[in-house]
């Protein structure tokens, strides 16, 4: 079904980011997210997007946002919507000083990013290599869908060393070495997940982080140095399943750090696996889910109260 760009009704902007800016908007009675990209007359990166937004209208996962169409003429992606991500929430969060993300949340997230970045490897070939807070999507079910693979890595890539302010790096020490190979490991997202997760349930970004990005990259990239922690952290309630699976994605040898066929066995990563709670009847696990809904229908609501004050 072709979409004409006049049809979009723009309602609200949901947020903007480095590469453009994404409002909701009704489409023949569809609310939908359209996200438009700023004008990049960059011909090589153009091409590189509608690439990427093609893969994306292929994707067929329920962990993974999924695609209405885009147009060329403007470069705008229409997705589904969905009601807040992670960034968004952590702010919110930390204003209004309550407790961050619980551990059994960040179980959730972890079952539906490393379901969702294995589905885009085994399916599609393709590596999200822009994993962080704000492309983690959820909604009052507790649905967590991941979104932006690729479209806004690769441009967030060849900006990396440009001034831009406020983003923490997510990016794995292999790819802020200068040696490294134009090929991206797919345990590149990996670390990003993991450095998303230890900020999502401590409240801060794990390394120093000062005037200074370029200190923060040397201390990243730095196999000598110590990786982060959540035994570190000192109030550190966690399981010992969770923080050994943190550490494993927060390896800084590349060469070390597993695949999504290890993560998928760790127990960590099957406590939040539905089918198995399914196949040995967990009762603690069916708990756990109703909890993780709960826990995402009151953040959302008292973020919406929040914003009436
Ligand atoms: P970034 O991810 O770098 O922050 P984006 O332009 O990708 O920038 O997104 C900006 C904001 O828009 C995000 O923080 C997110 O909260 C919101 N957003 C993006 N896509 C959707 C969507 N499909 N549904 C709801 N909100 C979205
Ligand atoms: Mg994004």
């Amino acid at each position: 079904q072709v979409i004409d760009p006049e049809e979009i009704n723009i309602m609200d902007v949901l947020g903007s980011g480095s590469c453009g800016v994404v409002e909701s908007a009704t489409i023949r009675s569809t609310t939908m997210a359209v996200k438009t990209m700023y004008k990049n007359n960059n011909k090589d990166t153009l091409k590189r997007i509608l690439r990427d937004v093609r893969i994306m209208d292929l994707c067929d996962s329920p962990f993974i946002v999924s695609s209405y169409g885009y147009f060329y003429s403007s470069v705008k992606i229409c997705m589904e919507i969905m009601t807040t991500c992670c960034d968004k929430l952590l702010r919110r969060l930390y204003h209004s000083k309550l407790d961050f993300f619980p551990e059994f949340v960040a179980g959730r997230i972890v079952h539906s990013a490393i379901s969702a970045l294995e589905y885009l490897k085994e399916e599609h070939s393709i590596i999200h290599r822009d994993v962080k807070p704000s492309n983690i999507l959820f909604d009052e079910n507790g649905n967590v869908k991941l979104c932006d693979f690729g479209i806004s890595g690769f441009l967030i890539n060849s900006m990396a060393h440009s001034n831009n302010a406020g983003c923490p790096p997510y990016m794995a020490p292999e790819r802020l070495t200068i040696e490294t190979n134009s090929t991206y490991d797919i345990r590149s997202d990996v670390w990003s997940l993991g450095i998303t997760i230890f900020q999502l349930v401590t409240g801060k970004y794990p390394f120093p982080l000062n005037d200074m990005e370029f200190y923060t990259l040397t201390t990243i990239a730095d196999l000598n140095l110590p990786s982060p922690s959540l035994s570190d952290n000192p109030s550190n309630s966690y399981t010992h399943e969770f923080i050994n699976f943190i550490d494993l994605c927060l390896m800084k040898n590349v060469k070390d750090r597993p695949n999504y066929d290890i993560l998928m066995q760790h127990d960590f990563f099957l406590d939040y696996d539905p089918q198995m709670s399914q196949r040995y009847k967990i009762r603690k696990i069916n708990d756990t889910t109703d909890e993780i809904e709960e826990w995402f229908s009151n953040a959302i609501l008292n973020s919406k109260k929040d914003d009436e004050n």
